[in-house]
């Protein structure tokens, strides 16, 4: 009886961390390499400054936003992935 009480605190760690890392994928699509379909952006890497390749876009459901856009880029270089809303007259803001 005594045994399962030291335990158990540290089963609940074991489960919170776990739910941590299934919630945390939550933020960012799942990330499909697309080379023939992925298109070149303006948007530069903010790691090493190469132009980054678009791979996903979401449309805004907002009016007072119209043609604005969530582009989900990712670097050819350092495969990093980023998410910048894209308007079509102010570019990446
Ligand atoms: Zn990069």
């Amino acid at each position: 009886m005594w045994r399962q009480l030291v335990t158990l605190p540290q089963r609940v760690s074991e489960l919170e961390s776990r739910l941590a890392a299934m919630t945390a994928k939550d933020d960012l699509p799942p990330v499909v390499p697309m080379e023939t379909s992925a298109r070149a952006s303006k948007y530069m890497c903010d790691s090493c400054f190469e132009p980054m390749n678009i791979i996903g876009e979401e449309k805004l459901d907002r009016l007072d936003v119209f043609g604005q856009v969530v582009h989900t880029l990712q670097c050819p270089e350092c495969a990093r992935v980023t998410r910048k809303m894209f308007t079509p007259d102010d570019g990446y803001i």
